[in-house]
């Protein structure tokens, strides 16, 4: 029997999936596949991982949901291209759908499995998912890329019709007829935690439906107000992993509140530069700021990923960050930029440990908040500005409602003095960042 391979990754959903619509309409019997991969797996820095365990019940959520539906679905552990290779000997499979992805480490992944498929006369085809825009499709009038956001804010929502927004049926096409029964022992055991050798690890993660409409409806009042349990959508985790799709929140965003609709675009402008400058991973875009000739000092570093600056705010977010996997952007913002200008560390090693610990870290937006914080990105925030810790306190958290909660003894003389002085720390910082630009 042929076979049509549908491979999920970072779409774990059956609702609103556009490559699992276009397989199910191909009129090949469907498997669904996700393969753990091991080489991102060996680079987790913990056996008990939030990310990795809620990744796992969605998986067996999916394989369930094809059981129920008449189908089978294949989970594997170890390499995508040998995980494919063993596939196409043991089925007959004619052709292989999966989403795009736009990652550096991603595409490479994917040419190389289109390649490999292409030697066996396996067709491979990709589909835009996870965001509405993405490459080339929104570019300057002159035909470049773009890099001021409000610019390309307005073409986005300038060509973002209705119908881009319509939901793929894959939902109901998920049925017995277009999918594939293999025998038990063929579709072998799906991997589990333990057998890939990590623990459990839950962290909350709010469920995937969408944000409740007085959430919505108020974001632009609430977001920048990190005390509020509800102040923002938390629809980040969602998204990363595509437990819900970005359809799907764009209509409601779209609906009920253009600010929202807004952030989210945010994310698809990071991916879009990432895939257009896949370097910025790992260095500064602007070729000026890549000799910064930061201090990197790992006794601050650690004070600072622990929480222990002296600086409220600072503190209170690392602290939920350790604590909950996830902080509200306002603060996110706020620790970036004392990492980065106070202490003068590079914006790496506060990327690092954010893609460590947060539960919704995504290489995109991640790179490219950290970028700007730091003044280095495609788009970024002026080097020389840097916000002062105790000002951005007041502005967001005058009561310390946020700050108690996660620093209770701010205030008393268990509490540190500031690592550094606010003036000093940025004038140390514009001077070096200064010099080092003209050499
Ligand atoms: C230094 C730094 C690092 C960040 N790292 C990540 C990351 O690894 N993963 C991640 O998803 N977001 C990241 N962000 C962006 C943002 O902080 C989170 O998306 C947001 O806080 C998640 O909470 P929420 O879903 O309640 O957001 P809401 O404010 O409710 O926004 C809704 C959605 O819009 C998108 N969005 C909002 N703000 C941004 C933004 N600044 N950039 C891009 N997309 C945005 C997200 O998809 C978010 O889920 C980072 C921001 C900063 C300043």
């Amino acid at each position: 029997m042929k076979i049509c391979i549908f491979w999920h990754r970072r779409d774990l959903r059956i609702h609103d999936n556009a490559g699992l619509a276009a397989a199910l309409a191909s009129g090949l019997p469907v498997v669904p596949l996700f393969i753990y991969d091991s080489d991102i797996l060996e680079h987790l820095p913990d056996k008990a991982d939030a990310r990795l365990t809620f990744i796992y019940d969605e998986v067996e959520k999916l394989a369930q949901q094809t059981e129920a539906a008449g189908g089978t679905f294949l989970a594997r552990y170890g390499k995508p291209a040998d995980i494919l290779a063993a596939l196409v000997e043991e089925f007959e499979v004619a052709t292989v759908h999966t989403n795009e992805d736009y990652e550096p480490y991603a595409r490479q992944r994917d040419t190389a499995v289109g390649e490999l498929l292409r030697q066996h006369h396996v067709d491979f085809f990709l589909y835009k998912d996870q965001v509405i825009f993405a490459k080339d499709d929104i570019m300057t009038k002159s035909g470049t890329v773009p890099k001021v956001f409000g610019a390309y804010h307005k073409a986005f929502l300038a060509k973002l019709t209705d119908d881009l927004l319509l939901p793929f049926g894959s939902a109901d096409a998920f049925i017995q007829e277009n999918l594939a029964r293999l025998p038990a022992e063929k579709a072998g055991p799906r991997p589990t935690l333990a057998s890939m050798g990590f623990a459990r690890k839950e962290q909350f993660v709010p469920t995937a439906d969408l944000p409740a409409e007085e959430v919505v409806r108020s974001y632009h009042t609430t977001r920048n107000t990190p005390a509020l349990q509800n102040g923002t959508t938390r629809l980040s985790v969602q998204l990363r992993f595509g437990t819900l799709s970005v359809r799907q929140t764009m209509r409601q965003a779209k609906a009920l509140n253009p600010k929202l609709l807004a952030e989210i675009i945010w994310r698809d402008f990071f991916m879009m530069l990432l895939w257009h400058y896949p370097n910025t991973a790992t260095e500064a875009y602007d070729p000026k700021m890549r000799h910064i000739p930061y201090r990197n000092n790992e006794d601050e570093f650690r004070a600072w990923c622990e929480g222990r600056t002296g600086y409220p705010l600072v503190d209170a977010g690392m602290r939920e960050l350790n604590q909950t996997g996830y902080l509200p952007n306002r603060v996110r913002m706020t620790v970036a930029g004392f990492l980065v200008k106070h202490l003068f560390i590079d914006w790496r090693w506060g990327e690092r440990y954010f893609a460590d610990k947060l539960l919704d870290y995504e290489l995109a937006n991640n790179i490219g908040n950290w970028q700007w914080m730091a003044g280095t990105g495609a788009v970024s925030a002026p080097w020389f500005r840097v916000y002062s810790p105790e000002s951005q306190l007041a502005q967001v958290d005058p009561e310390l409602k946020y700050v108690k909660r996660w620093v209770p003894e701010v205030g008393t003389s268990k509490y540190p003095a500031p690592i550094v002085e606010h003036k000093f720390g940025r004038e140390r910082a514009v001077e070096a960042i200064r010099a080092a630009r003209v050499m």
